[in-house]
This record gives C-alpha cells, sequence and structure tokens, in this order.
C-alpha cells in the first residue's frame, strides 16, 4: 500500500528522514500516527524507527538530544522542531510480566515491529508513502479489529499492560477486540496486578477520554480486567451503571474520577484513599473531591452561592456535564451567569485583609483572625455585605461583639 498524500507533519519530517537514508541507513515512520493516518484521523506525533544506533544517529545530525538513548531514542531538532528517533530493537526476557530484561538494538525492522503490541500498530511507513504490513494490519483495520501481533497469550505475558491498551485502543477507535485476543486477555486478567499502577492509569484515563467508553468499561468487566485495578472489584454494578450513559463525552481527567467518585458513592476521605491508590496527584485528588460535592449538590438542590464559590467555574462547568448524564443538570448558561455574578471569585479579591483588621484595633493576630476573615469572606459571597473597606471594617466589628 501507497499513501499518496501524507499528512503535514510527515511532510515536515521528510528531509530528517532522507538525512538518514542517504548515510545509508533505513527510516520509517511506525506507530500510531501511521495507523491514524490510514483510517484518516488527525495526528500529533510522528514516531521515526531506524535501523541506524544511536551513535550513527548522533553523527549524521549536528543538533541531537539524548532523550531515551538507553532505550535507542535520539531527538533530533529539525527547522525548530524535535523528532524521536528510535532504532529498531527486540525485547526478550520478560520474567516480571512487564518490562523485557533485555532491550538489544537490531538492523532488522521486521524484528522491531514483531515486538509491537497490536497490528494495528505495527505499520512502518516510508518517507515516500509506501507501507510495510507484515501482519495483515490493513485487514484489520478494514475489519475494525484489535488483534495481538502473534500469539496473544505470550504477549500479554511479556507486558501485562497491553490487555489495558487493547481496551484503550478499542474505545479510541470504536473496533472490537478479535476473538483470540479477547479470550486471552480473560485468562490473563489477573496479571494487571503486576503492572505499575501509573501504567494502568495513564490507558485507563485515554480510554475514558476516548470515542467508546461504554464499549471499554463493558469490555474491562468481561474480561474480569476490572477486579484488578485500585478500587473497582466491588464496583460491578456501578460500572454497569456507567457503561449504560449515552455520549459520556469526558474532557478532563477530573470528570472521569468525579464520574467514578459520584456513581461509587465515595465520600471525600474514600475519594482521596481511592485515588491514591492509583497514584493520583494531590491536584486531580483536590478537583476530583470539589467536582463529585458539586454533582451532589446539583443533585441535591444545595448548590447555593457559597458552593459555586467553593467550586470555581471551570469544575461548576465539569460537574454539570456530569450531572447532564443523570438527568439533573442547570443548562450551562445559566449556571455560569449565577457564577459569573458571585461578588468574589476568591479570597484575594476580599477589600480588606488581616493587616487592616489588626491596624484597626479589632482584632489580634491568632486564630480568631482566621474565623473572622472567613465570615467576611462568606458574608461577601451570600450578599450579607458589600465587598467595600469601610463596610467590611464594621462588619468586621459587629462579628467579634457577637
Ligand atoms: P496514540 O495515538 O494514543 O499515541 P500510539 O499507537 O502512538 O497511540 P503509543 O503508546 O504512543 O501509542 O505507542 C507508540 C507505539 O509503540 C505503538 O503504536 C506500538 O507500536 C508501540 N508500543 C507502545 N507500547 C507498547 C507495549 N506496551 N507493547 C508493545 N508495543 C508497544
Ligand atoms: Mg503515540
Amino acid at each position: 500500500m501507497k499513501i499518496e498524500n501524507l499528512p503535514n507533519e510527515f511532510e515536515k519530517a521528510r528531509p530528517v528522514m532522507q538525512k538518514i537514508e542517504d548515510a545509508g541507513f533505513e527510516a520509517y515512520f511506525v506507530g500510531g500516527s501511521v495507523r491514524d493516518t490510514i483510517l484518516g484521523l488527525d495526528i500529533h506525533d510522528v514516531d521515526i524507527a531506524t535501523s541506524a544506533y544511536p551513535e550513527e544517529i548522533k553523527k549524521i545530525f549536528k543538533k541531537t538530544v539524548d532523550t531515551g538513548i538507553e532505550h535507542g531514542t535520539v531527538m533530533v531538532i529539525h527547522e525548530k522542531k524535535g523528532y524521536e528517533i528510535t532504532t529498531f530493537r527486540t525485547e526478550s526476557g520478560y520474567q516480571d510480566y512487564r518490562r523485557p530484561d533485555k532491550v538489544e538494538f537490531v538492523r532488522s525492522l521486521a524484528e522491531d515491529l514483531k515486538r509491537r503490541d497490536f497490528t494495528i500498530n505495527a505499520f512502518a511507513m516510508r518517507e515516500n508513502g509506501d507501507v510495510t504490513d507484515l501482519f495483515d494490519g490493513l485487514a484489520d483495520l478494514k475489519n475494525h479489529l484489535i488483534r495481538a501481533v502473534g500469539n496473544p497469550n505470550e504477549r500479554f505475558h511479556e507486558d501485562a499492560l497491553r490487555m489495558m491498551r487493547a481496551v484503550r485502543f478499542a474505545s479510541k477507535l470504536d473496533f472490537d477486540i478479535e476473538s483470540e485476543t479477547l479470550a486471552a486477555i480473560k485468562s490473563n486478567s489477573a496479571l494487571l496486578e503486576k503492572i505499575a499502577v501509573e501504567r494502568i492509569y495513564t490507558e485507563f484515563v485515554k480510554m475514558m477520554m476516548a470515542k467508546r467508553p461504554k464499549q471499554g468499561i463493558l469490555d474491562m468487566i468481561s474480561t474480569d480486567m476490572y477486579k484488578y485495578v485500585p478500587g473497582f472489584a466491588s464496583h460491578q454494578s456501578e460500572l454497569e451503571a456507567i457503561a449504560k450513559i449515552d455520549d459520556l463525552n469526558l474532557s478532563d481527567e477530573v470528570s472521569v474520577w468525579s464520574l467514578l467518585s459520584f456513581e461509587f458513592g465515595l465520600d471525600r476521605t474514600e475519594i482521596t484513599s481511592f485515588l491514591k491508590s492509583w497514584k493520583a496527584s494531590n491536584d486531580i485528588i483536590k478537583n476530583t473531591e470539589i467536582c463529585t460535592k458539586a454533582v451532589e449538590n446539583l443533585r441535591d438542590g444545595s448548590l447555593d452561592k457559597w458552593a459555586m464559590y467553593e467550586t470555581g467555574k471551570d469544575l461548576l462547568v465539569l460537574a454539570n456535564h456530569i450531572a447532564k448524564m443523570y438527568g439533573f443538570a442547570e443548562s450551562d448558561e445559566e449556571l455560569v451567569s449565577q457564577y459569573d455574578a458571585l461578588p468574589i471569585k476568591n479570597k484575594k479579591e476580599i477589600a480588606v485583609n488581616g493587616g487592616d483588621l489588626i491596624r484597626h484595633g479589632i482584632v489580634k493576630p491568632g486564630p480568631a483572625l482566621g474565623k473572622i476573615l472567613y465570615a467576611i469572606e462568606t458574608g461577601i459571597v451570600n450578599g450579607e455585605f458589600q465587598n467595600e473597606k469601610a463596610e467590611l471594617i464594621e462588619a468586621a466589628k459587629k462579628i467579634v461583639k457577637e
């Protein structure tokens, strides 16, 4: 197969490829960008694989960066853009179901393609658009199938993360997992426990934010994979409920975790421990707690001014998106205009600060100060007093008396 009109990303990289070929080596575009181009999807980054060893690449190009030289990757800078160029390699001796004991650089393209996970991820394309397809990936693309390269059982034993990746690509592309590959996932699902949670996290979130997460969730259930990722095992029915929701359209990681937390019925501390077990960042944990709370407020009709203020605009919109799935959302415009009408959006906008209160002799530094400032903050947000210095000083005096 030859692709005639290469997307711009490839065109721009052609001189890089040609330089490698002029030096007597092979160079191919590989991985997702080739797959997505054949499917007519947009691409972002192009990956390049070569028969040249890293040291040889560094001799060919003036400007290079050692981004991952131990795995054979060197970045070449061409017209201000970086291109990751990886030497063909084989991997062998996977003893712990997750990483190869040995990575070996080789000169053969076929060897490199053999170690790749799925037939549709194992294309190689010359700079002129010629596609190499050693494992009938083109047929699988046409039939919308995710099929392991080689024996799926062995491939999942080498690296169990590939099972999650199968589900992720099925969701991204709206493909089905081919039956032998699916059966192998079923019989090996427990191996997921051997995989670093950070790697599962990346694939899971990508799956949830892709085109067809419903199917991804159902695949995780039917293969039992859900039992081997943190915090899912006791929530089969909730996961099934999420899979029944049409058009999840999750645009943000926080909405993925908030939807799960809401559906699982987790309280604040449970959300923290759930997300800690996924090794989520503190930021993600905090925002998920806030967003989930706002979804509950929307459900209970308790989203007052203070709750909106504490949630913030972005998370309000995310929460409302989740509320839509359950049929208790407000209109986005209405919600945003209510939020925009709040007198202040954060503490920094308050017209007095602790120093002012101390200078006016209203309060001494200490815990009482924090309490008064909080009372002022809630008072402003709830419209009890205007955000003006003189009025707030008077209000503070009253608060102290009370
Ligand atoms: P995306 O568009 O989502 O980035 P991708 O196919 O480029 O999709 P990557 O995770 O970026 O996916 O991986 C790039 C390529 O490296 C894959 O297409 C595949 O050939 C290979 N690959 C990545 N991870 C694995 C793995 N765990 N086992 C085997 N091959 C892998
Ligand atoms: Mg990629």
